[in-house]
């Protein structure tokens, strides 16, 4: 059964009638980590998203899968060694979107921690992570340092590290494991909120789920609850009436998007601001990305969007850092606005408190899951499930945790070598009907999915552009990806809303159109889509 909207109904059917092991709340990072570890263990698992998947914080990364050099400065030993590690995992298990990328961080005169101290601490993040010796950091020089990125302001300027990260697609990467933990058994939907919690003596015995797009209530029976709600962790513990001790500390991270020609880094970049933190710029195709901000977030937390206030203390910085961009509000292309479900410590600022995970189990049985990083996500699922399991099946005869060596769908490569090889096949036939511009885009967005999605290409009759290929990608996302709604398709499967603005006025009324047919809508629902695409490219502009 493949995993689209038109099987919809035989996986409604199932939750009616099956009781699960183990109900997952969130269709982010780590509700979707979650649910594809109890499933390769054996367990009977069905997961719940209220909006789409990726909707929360995981779309809105700085898309990372990263040491978290900063934890150094923390002194988060044991974070960092766990989340480094970490990195080489989730590269294996989808070599194709999670990417090697070598960040420069440039050393200045009073700032940051000095030469020595970076060059020591890089080569403790080296160590902790097990990186491996050719990829070990790199001290450079100030003319070395400069030459690698000649935008920098020289003055101050006295050296640099060199150091291995990784990048992804956030949404992409949880998508893949969502349907990854679907092929292996788990009863997954988007849209269907967890609206309810029904006990039996005092124990959490079932979840009340609202299907929204067919506005239908249903009970679904679960021997365990896990609430991987994000941001909205503490919301299901207040409806679990065990909102007590720690609780969550929402702090808010804005990025914000350049045409890569007005901010043209040779590579990827973290850098000391003027306030003391330190941003990124990320090179990726014809944009640049810049991020993060992180403030105190108390705001509605379905409507988080981009301000003018987070824009221009991110125009402050690269313009400090790189003088001669010069950018202002009007060069920014796109941007994207997120909130970090961190654990509240008391007297600590947004950037202090600790990125940690932490697990929260209530007298009802209720499981929550909150902090934490979207690199560790098999980690954290390992601990959520390894608990699961001693508390509730431990009489049971189960796999051990096997997310390890789990490829991830679309991620069927041994290593970074044979994704190349790949991208040269696919780069021939794509070059045969005049498209082979967009090989990078869909290998590292589809991997070895891109076939399918080429083969339906193939049907299709005359001149091949990049609006029929936007239409193969629909069918595939429609049919394989739980598609239902022009934002899950422009923001969450494709990024085209944050990458690829140039395509978007070309797209928008073919792929509604599309859409129209796939769901039989009427004109009035197209309507609503339209102008729920065109408040997301006013957000994501910052023309609201
Ligand atoms: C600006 C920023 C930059 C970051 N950069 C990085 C980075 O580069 N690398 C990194 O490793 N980490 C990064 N992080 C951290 C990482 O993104 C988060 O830790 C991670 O995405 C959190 O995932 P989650 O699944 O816990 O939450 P979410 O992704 O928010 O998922 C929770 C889901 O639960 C759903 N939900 C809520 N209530 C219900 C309900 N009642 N019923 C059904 N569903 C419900 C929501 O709709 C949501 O989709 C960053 C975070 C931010 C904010």
């Amino acid at each position: 059964m493949t995993f689209s909207y038109f099987n919809r109904p035989t996986i409604v059917q199932k939750f009616e009638k099956k009781q699960y092991d183990v109900v997952v709340i969130g269709g982010g990072i780590t509700g979707a980590g979650i649910a594809l570890d109890a499933s390769l263990r054996g367990l009977k698992v069905a997961l719940f998203e209220k909006h789409d998947f990726a909707y929360g914080t995981s779309s809105r990364s700085t898309k990372l899968i990263h040491g978290g050099l900063r934890y150094l400065k923390q002194l988060e030993f044991g974070l960092v060694k766990e989340v480094g590690s970490e990195r080489a995992i989730v590269h294996k298990l989808a070599p194709h979107l999670v990417l090697a990328e070598k960040m420069l961080l440039p050393l200045s005169e009073g700032k940051g921690m000095g030469s020595f101290l970076t060059s020591v601490g890089l080569k403790l993040y080296d160590w902790l992570a097990g990186v491996k010796p050719e990829d070990q950091r790199r001290m450079l020089t100030r003319k070395q340092t400069l030459k690698r990125e000649p935008l920098l302001k020289p003055d101050g300027i006295h050296g640099g590290g060199l150091y291995a990260e990784y990048r992804t697609d956030d949404a992409r990467l949880t998508i893949e494991i969502i349907k990854t933990a679907a092929a292996n058994g788990a009863d997954i939907l988007n849209y269907c909120e967890v609206v309810d919690f029904i006990y039996q003596d005092s124990k959490l015995v079932r979840v009340k789920v609202k299907d929204l797009l067919h506005d239908k209530v249903y009970e679904v029976r679960a021997l365990s609850v896990v609430n991987a709600a994000g941001p909205w962790v503490d919301e299901l513990r207040v409806m679990d009436k065990s909102k007590r001790g720690k609780q969550l500390h929402l702090t808010k991270g804005v990025h914000l998007v350049f045409p890569f020609e007005k901010l043209p880094v040779k590579q990827a970049i973290y850098f000391d601001v003027p306030d003391g933190r330190m941003i990124f710029a990320i090179p990726r195709g014809r944009i640049t990305y810049v991020g993060t901000t992180d403030t105190d977030y108390k705001g509605n937390q379905e409507d988080v969007i981009t301000s003018k206030e987070d824009a221009l203390y991110l125009l402050e910085a690269v313009n400090e850092a790189f003088p001669s961009v010069k950018l202002g509000l009007s060069d920014i292309e796109s941007s994207w606005a997120g909130l970090r479900p961190l654990i509240h410590e008391e007297g600590k600022s947004a950037s202090e408190l600790s990125r940690k995970d932490e697990i929260f189990i209530s007298d009802s049985g209720l499981i929550s899951m909150a902090g934490g990083k979207l690199t560790g996500y098999r980690k954290m699922a390992e601990r959520a499930v390894n608990l699961v399991v001693n508390l509730n099946f431990s009489n049971r005869e189960l796999q051990k945790c096997q997310t390890d060596k789990f490829k991830l769908s679309g991620g069927d490569f041994k290593n970074a070598r044979q994704v190349k090889e790949y991208t040269k096949q696919l780069n021939i036939k794509l070059t045969a009907i005049g498209m082979a511009d967009f090989t990078d885009y869909l290998v590292t967005n589809y991997g070895k999915q891109s076939d399918t999605i080429l083969d339906y290409l193939s049907k299709i009759n005359g001149k091949i552009t990049h609006v029929e290929l936007a239409k193969a990608e629909l069918w595939f996302c429609v049919h394989h990806e739980m598609v239902v709604s022009v934002l899950d398709f422009f923001v969450r499967r494709t990024g085209i809303l944050f990458f690829y603005m140039n395509r978007l006025p070309e797209l928008v009324e073919p792929i509604l159109n599309e859409l129209k047919v796939y769901f039989n809508w009427s004109e009035e629902r197209l309507a609503i889509e339209r102008l729920k695409l065109e408040k997301a490219t006013d957000e994501a502009t910052l023309k609201n």
